[in-house]
């Protein structure tokens, strides 16, 4: 998509602070953390949001689930815990249109969220 930010971070044409990647995930900083530890995994290709998403994305959508564990791991906030968020749609505030996780960890998560 040629005016997706989260598709220009995927692709490395605009910066981000990247975690890691590989050829499927994207996992890099939030450019607003709202934790210690706020982190964004987005799938490389583009999906607009969960609503877009299709039976044939569910082994991607698996490994947006692996790449928060793994950088949950690598940022140390594994065992003390984490959150993850997927917000779809206007209600939930979504605000970027190309479907993300974030990973919320590094202080204690208040419940319900807002
Ligand atoms: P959401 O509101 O669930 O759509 O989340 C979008 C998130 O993307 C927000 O937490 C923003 O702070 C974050 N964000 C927007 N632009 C960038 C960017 N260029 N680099 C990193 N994070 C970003």
């Amino acid at each position: 998509m040629e005016n997706c930010i989260f598709c220009k971070i995927a692709a490395g044409t605009l910066p981000a602070r990247i975690v890691q990647q590989d050829e499927h995930v994207t996992v890099f900083h939030d450019l607003h953390p709202q934790a210690p530890t706020h982190l964004l995994v987005i799938p490389n290709q583009h999906i607009t949001s969960l609503n877009h998403a299709s039976a044939a994305d569910e082994a991607l959508l698996g490994r947006l689930f692996s790449a928060a564990r793994q950088a949950a791991q690598s940022q140390g906030i594994a065992e003390s815990g984490y959150r993850l968020v997927v917000n779809t749609g206007a209600d939930a505030g979504q605000s970027v249109f190309h479907i993300h996780m974030h990973v919320l960890g590094g202080r204690r998560m208040h419940w319900p969220p807002g």
